[in-house]
């Protein structure tokens, strides 16, 4: 067993950036060169393009994938002492927005197998301060839609969907049909996050809906609250994705699917390898949703997972753990309603997780050194 020659990354986005090199280069100096860096033509048509992507009506761009779940909840009219279910295990950007906005955090447990939301679970959490659900599409995968839009029509109740991490996922309803990922409830959020599935070159963001009232209102509260120049009808945000980024965008929304694609090999060859391993559990699929792979997770609680991790460092071979800590055992999540135990498979998923190398830019050689590894340390 020989060390590749790249260094092993969890996300390689030089390798990636190669291969796109000369468009991407004469984009961005065609946004120098035109001067128009904030709301230019490469932003406008890269909404266009994302909007006939998704097949969504409305895409309305923004600053990042915070800043779009916060958008999203001001524009709904939530206000303070309303309670928005989430789940416990995801990004903290998810629950701090709520906190942020005075609104009440209401955690819930997730599944074990999939790691997304437990509906179930939702359903017991509602009371009559209830007004959104945010789901959260973890790791890459959807969560269980069809349900959680049902329970939400039954109590009147906004989703919210979380898609900073499964970007061109597709849906597949009950009835046959399919939407992406993020076009299924009220509104949808995402992140261009550099490592995530849709990355640019720096910070930027964006929210879907379908419905053109409040797409009209999002856009006014991403920009100061104003409808027309200078005139103000409510409090926004200043929350702009810059055109280099958005020049950047287009031309990797081009390869989303072919990087999905280059995603699920890496997940394939991951899945061969350890399917029947008796101490390691890969990650299983919704049978209503593809993966697109943001992360592969495998789960190991039979292992000494700082020991293996520490193993596999010293190989260089990179391994993370998303998420470590729950968000209700965080220390600006402490609330006297929740205390250890009371998510147990969330507790459990923290101990248990590791992430391995993900990205659209991983060979076979690489990934049997990985492999390998791994389990030349889990017997
Ligand atoms: C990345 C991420 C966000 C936040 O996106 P930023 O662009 O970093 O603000 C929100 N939710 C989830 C689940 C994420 O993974």
């Amino acid at each position: 067993m020989t060390k590749t020659a790249k260094k092993i990354q969890m996300v390689d986005l030089k390798s990636q950036y190669e291969k796109i090199k000369p468009e991407v280069d004469a984009a961005i100096q065609n946004v120098i060169d035109s001067t128009a860096f904030i709301n230019g033509p490469e932003v406008k048509a890269f909404q266009a393009e994302l909007e006939k992507y998704l097949a969504v009506k409305h895409v309305i761009p923004c600053a990042n994938g915070t800043d779009a779940l916060q958008i999203a909840m001001m524009g709904l009219g939530l206000k303070a002492g309303d309670e928005v279910i989430t789940a416990d295990f995801t990004y903290v950007a998810t629950a701090e927005v709520i906190a942020l906005l005075g609104l009440k955090p209401v955690l819930v447990d997730v599944v074990p197998n999939t790691f997304d939301i437990d509906v179930k679970a939702i359903e017991k959490a509602i009371t009559p301060k209830t007004k959104a659900i945010v789901p959260v599409h973890l790791f890459g995968q959807c969560a269980d839609m069809d349900a959680i839009m049902l329970l939400a029509k039954k109590h009147n109740l906004f989703v919210i969907e979380d898609n900073a991490q499964a970007i061109g996922a597709d849906y597949k309803s009950s009835d046959g049909t399919t939407k992406k990922a993020g076009t299924i409830g009220t509104v949808g959020c995402t992140s261009f996050f550099p490592s995530k599935n849709l990355g640019c070159y720096g910070d930027g963001g964006a929210i879907f809906t379908n419905d053109d009232a409040l797409a009209a209102k999002l856009k006014m509260i991403a920009n100061h609250g104003q409808s027309v120049q200078y005139i103000h009808d409510s409090i926004g945000v200043n929350s702009r994705l810059d055109s280099i980024q958005a020049a950047i965008l287009r031309i990797k929304l081009r390869s989303l699917d072919t990087y999905a694609t280059a995603r699920n090999k890496v997940a394939s060859y991951y899945d061969k390898v350890f399917e029947n391993h008796p101490k390691i559990k890969t990650p299983a699929r919704a049978k209503f949703s593809n993966h697109v792979f943001h992360q592969y997770t495998l789960q190991l609680c039979e292992v000494d997972r700082t020991a293996l991790r520490e193993f596999l460092a010293a190989k260089d071979i990179p391994a993370m753990i998303y998420y470590p800590i729950p968000l209700h055992l965080q220390k600006a999540y402490l609330d006297p309603r929740y205390k250890a135990g009371d998510f147990p498979v969330t507790e459990k998923l923290c101990a248990c997780v590791m992430s391995l190398p993900m990205h659209t830019e991983l060979d076979e050689d690489t990934l049997k050194y990985i492999t390998d590894s791994v389990l030349e340390f889990v017997k």
